[in-house]
């Protein structure tokens, strides 16, 4: 069967992984330097860009713009804000790198056409104190046009799926892949490689199974291709324990951002408490952490899901009390209140429109009018998503004027520990609350690093042909392995010697979701639950080598598997070696259910050697650069 696809090979300076936020923001600063050195850069997406990745459907708020040139924050404020949020845990100098850089990034976006919502005296409205309103429904596709305009489109290979990494002398050379739409295996032989393929969706059992299978609040397009290359190439990760599990408007994952925020509301439990007043001893538990403002998110979490799993549920958000709060200061002038609350209702729907269209269908379907009842908001399945509110993904350098020493810092920024290959967006760690533009700007970040790596090591390492030859055959083995033995079982569903990716999907949702604390335990685990999740980790793995494909578009589905265990897999191991419950919320170890400062005010890092293929997991410090007082 392999010898049916036909081999194309690119050769090329920088290769970019990934057509989202990270790789557009790479794309633009690598191709300025690129002219200026006559370097090649070339970018290959799984998907089409203006639609991929995170951002696809839209945003309706900007969530980083530090408003540096303005006075409205400093650098240190965001590190303040970040390191809190994550409960101490975070890079300084990552941080503060994009926070320095992330307000060109929304003054980029302006210039190419996103309408960013203005005041009357021309100001950006904010949203909160990080956030900007935006119409944002084609958000992706603005800044993936000026990604094309800067490299062109003869350097961008969109529908390409990226296997593994090339590898030669312990340097990553490159990738691997294949066409999702045509009989085509790609080789991309690079001087450096700048992975960006998102976050991972898919590991923990979804919340909606059967009636609404496939609805998430992370969208599906991200798999942890990111997670599984770094790893598979050797590089060092770090906070692969922490995930994200957000609370949003029940069952189609409306934002709650600008209820919170913008609206004032309040959410509550069915008895209309307010679970933040009456659960407010419980921040105690958690050290400083629990007195900090904003309280963390996964803090937040924590009390909601105390009352409902205390039978107070559902949780609501109060919408029609905070649309009459704005509303008040009307009364008494019929018109103006009319006019208010039209707008005000406007902006409700536009939110939803903007990035969640399925939320204002909900709405509409099950005649919610905001201003008149509240609305159910749940807590979804845990996710990975580093630039958002994870932390999960590669240990990079950063930028040499931060330098915190050799520990967090070793020659280019955003470089992995594997030479040549860069990371940003959810595929770089330890620095969250990038969001949207954050992960742009970190992109650029990354692109000029890699420019300079390459200008600076400039040789083509090449692998053997012969290696190329078997990671084709690896490719396309589960094509091979449905022709084989299909006619075996009268249902090809069925078959002692394979398994589909649909039913591989299905036992590693039930294994993570079951043991590994997801949302049907309230995110709750122990030290026997991860031993059993261990034992039938490895059964799982076995039958990864037997996964079935009976087209390309299967195919597909069998490597996002593939990836996805590897994100599965680091995350068991690096919850299993955090001895203390940190992010209650996100999950809790029952067995340990306190937060440990003495031992664990530390990063959780761990390796998978190429050689010996074995995994090692162990602490990094936690280095306080900013005077940061909580
Ligand atoms: P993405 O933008 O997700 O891009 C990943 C890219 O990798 C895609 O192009 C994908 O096709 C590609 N890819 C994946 N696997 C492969 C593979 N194997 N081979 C090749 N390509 C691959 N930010 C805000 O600023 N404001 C908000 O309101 C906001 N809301 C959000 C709501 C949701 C539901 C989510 C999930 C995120 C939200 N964010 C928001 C955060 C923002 O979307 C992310 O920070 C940003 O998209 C991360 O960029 P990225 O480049 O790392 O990943």
């Amino acid at each position: 069967m392999p010898m049916n696809f036909e081999t194309v090979e690119v050769t090329t300076d920088l290769l970019i992984i990934g057509g989202g936020m990270g790789a557009c923001g790479a794309a633009v600063e690598a191709a300025y330097w690129g002219k200026k050195h006559g370097l090649k850069v070339t970018l290959v997406d799984k998907a089409s860009m203006p639609r991929s990745g995170a951002v696809g459907m839209g945003l309706s708020a900007i969530n980083l713009y530090v408003g540096l040139a303005e006075g409205r924050n400093t650098v240190q404020d965001y590190v303040r804000y970040v390191k809190g949020d994550m409960m101490g845990i975070a890079r300084d100098d990552l941080v503060a790198n994009i926070a320095r850089h992330v307000d060109s990034s929304v003054h980029m976006f302006e210039k190419w056409g996103l309408p960013l919502w203005k005041d009357e005296e021309g100001n950006y409205v904010h949203e909160g104190k990080w956030q900007l309103m935006i119409s944002g429904e084609s958000y992706k596709v603005i800044v993936a046009e000026a990604a094309k305009n800067a490299l062109g489109e003869e350097n961008i290979y969109e529908r390409v799926f990226i296997t593994e990494p090339l590898l030669k002398d312990g340097k990553c050379v490159g990738a691997v892949g294949f066409s999702v739409r045509e009989n085509k295996f790609y080789v991309f032989k690079a001087k450096a490689t700048l992975c960006a393929m998102g976050g991972t969706v898919g590991v923990f059992k979804p919340k909606s199974t059967g009636e609404g299978a496939g609805r998430s609040w992370y969208p599906p397009f991200s798999t942890g291709s990111s997670a599984y290359f770094t790893m598979k190439a050797g590089a060092e990760m770090s906070s692969q324990e922490v995930r994200f599990v957000p609370i949003r408007f029940k069952d189609a994952y409306g934002p709650v951002g600008a209820w919170f925020l913008l609206f004032k509301s309040r959410a509550t439990n069915a008895m209309g408490e307010n679970y933040m007043e009456t659960r407010a001893d419980e921040l105690k538990k958690f050290g400083v952490y629990g007195s900090i403002k904003p309280i963390p998110a996964n803090l937040r979490n924590h009390l909601g899901l105390l009352d409902v799993q205390e039978g107070k549920g559902p949780l609501f958000m109060r919408t029609e009390e905070a649309i009459a709060n704005l509303a008040k200061a009307y009364e008494g002038d019929e018109k103006a209140f009319k006019k208010k609350m039209k707008s005000l209702e406007n902006e409700a729907w536009e939110d939803f429109l903007d990035m969640t269209i399925a939320q204002a269908l909900l709405w509409a379907a099950t005649n919610v009018q905001p201003e008149e009842r509240s609305s159910e908001i749940a807590a979804a399945e845990p996710y990975f998503i580093s630039s958002h509110s994870g932390s999960s993904g590669a240990w990079i350098s950063g930028p040499e004027d931060l330098s915190a020493g050799s520990d967090y810092f070793w020659g280019y920024a955003n470089m992995t520990t594997v030479p040549g290959l860069f990371a940003a967006g959810d595929a770089s760690g330890n620095c969250p609350h990038k969001f949207s533009s954050g992960t742009h700007a970190e992109g650029r970040i990354a692109g000029k690093s890699a420019c300079k790596y390459i200008l600076e090591n400039n040789t083509l390492l090449e692998v053997e042909p012969s290696v190329v030859e078997e990671m084709k055959a690896i490719t396309y083995k589960p094509l091979e392995i449905y022709e084989q033995y299909s006619g075996f079982s009268t249902d090809p569903q069925v078959n002692p010697n394979y398994i589909l990716p649909k039913q591989f999907m299905f036992r590693l949702q039930k294994l993570m979701d079951e043991y590994v604390g997801g949302a049907n335990v309230y995110f709750c685990m122990n030290s026997a639950s991860l031993e059993r999740a261990a034992e039938l980790f490895e059964f799982l793995k076995e039958d990864s080598e037997k996964l079935a494909a009976k087209d390309i578009y299967e195919l597909l589905r069998v490597w996002e598997n593939k990836h996805r265990m590897w994100q599965a897999e680091s995350h068991l191991r690096a919850v299993t070696f955090r001895d203390e419950t940190r992010w209650p919320g996100y999950y809790i170890r029952t067995d340990k259910p306190v937060i440990d400062e003495e031992n664990w005010h530390c990063f959780v890092n761990m390796k998978w050697d190429p050689q010996t293929k074995e995994w090692s997991v162990f602490k990094r410090p936690v280095i306080d650069m900013f005077d940061v007082k909580f």
